[in-house]
């Protein structure tokens, strides 16, 4: 192992620019030569590739998004295109790839693996929603900036007692909603691993007013919701409660990342040049009771992810 890529693939995460440091500063120390692929498998298929050197990921640990930008390819979903990403990773002589993303770069990470191409992942999502790991990188950021918002809008929701929907991303799993309800007090949490009926949700809110409270959380993750709007509507009309939606959106993706998110990119960067050198390939790091472990692309894969119960009911017990 002589020269390792780094790329950032899907959606970015706060964090991803850590774990790049982590990545070309380790690889530097063990007298690697770091490149640094633009774009994802875009800029891979297109041989977008540049240089690392220390000086490179100065300046960067504190920043969202990802210097090495990102994007989504489905050219190298085709034969064509793949093909052409394996010409190119040949001719800059590239002798592993690490790729940091969620579980869709993951796969184009497992096609390299079994093109003979040693690849190792790093999850970089928001969404907290693969399986294998106890944490993703970004996804701290993300509830932090929930948090944020929810604080401000139960201000104004106490002023008006009104009561306040906020639909949050994580596409299929309900985390980001979990975790930030269970920190903000969400009176009600929706998520779609347990979809709890509008009808609960109504009682708990007249119940709420009943007793003199003045503002009610509502927090919505966007997998548990075809139409945000449809369900403050029904709200609306079933309990008879103003109720205000916000849809936080892309605000969750960016933004200086946590502590915690720093330090989980750097030990995860670190971790993924480690095990490269020691001649593994076809990986994902992840985070298991707070030490960086790593698991067979395929086996994290197959792994479904589950919410934690626990603390979902706490959450339901402790906002009562
Ligand atoms: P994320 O990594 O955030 O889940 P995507 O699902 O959009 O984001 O995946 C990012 C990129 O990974 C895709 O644009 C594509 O280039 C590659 N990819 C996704 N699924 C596959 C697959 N089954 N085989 C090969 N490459 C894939």
């Amino acid at each position: 192992m002589k020269k390792i890529g780094v790329l950032t693939s899907g959606g970015d995460s706060p964090g991803m620019n850590a774990a790049i440091r982590a990545v070309v500063r380790s690889g530097i120390y063990h007298g690697l030569k770091v490149v640094g692929i633009k774009r994802g498998y875009e800029g891979l298929i297109h041989g977008d590739i540049e240089d690392m050197k220390i000086s490179s990921v100065a300046d960067i640990i504190h920043r969202g998004g990802t210097m090495l930008r990102t994007a989504r390819s489905e050219d190298f979903k085709t034969e064509e295109g793949f093909k052409k990403a394996i010409n190119v990773i040949n001719v800059f002589g590239i002798d592993g790839i690490i790729v940091i993303g969620g579980d869709g770069s993951f796969r184009g990470a497992q096609s390299l693996s079994q093109a003979g191409i040693p690849t190792i992942g790093i999850p970089g999502t928001i969404d907290n929603d693969l399986a294998y790991t106890d944490y993703t990188i970004g996804f701290d950021t993300a509830i932090n900036t929930v948090l944020h918002a929810i604080s401000n809008i139960r201000d104004t929701s106490t002023s008006h007692e009104r009561a306040n929907i906020i639909e949050v991303m994580g596409r299929h799993c309900g985390d980001i909603a979990l975790f930030s309800g269970l920190a903000g007090g969400a009176e009600s949490i929706m998520i779609p691993e347990d979809l709890v009926s509008v009808d609960e949700v109504c009682k708990k809110l007249i119940q709420g007013k009943n007793r003199g409270k003045l503002h009610s959380i509502i927090l919505l993750a966007e997998g548990a919701a075809e139409n945000s709007y449809d369900i403050k509507k029904e709200i609306e009309e079933k309990a008879g409660i103003e109720v205000r939606l916000t849809i936080l959106g892309h605000i969750q993706r960016g933004g200086s990342p946590t502590a915690f998110d720093r330090i989980l990119a750097s030990r995860m960067g670190g971790y993924a040049v480690d095990i490269l050198l020691q001649g593994k390939g076809s990986r994902v790091v992840g985070m298991k009771a707070n030490e960086i472990c790593d698991m067979d692309i395929s086996e994290a894969l197959s792994m479904k992810k589950e919410i934690h119960k626990g603390m979902y009911e706490l959450a339901q017990i402790l906002s009562r």
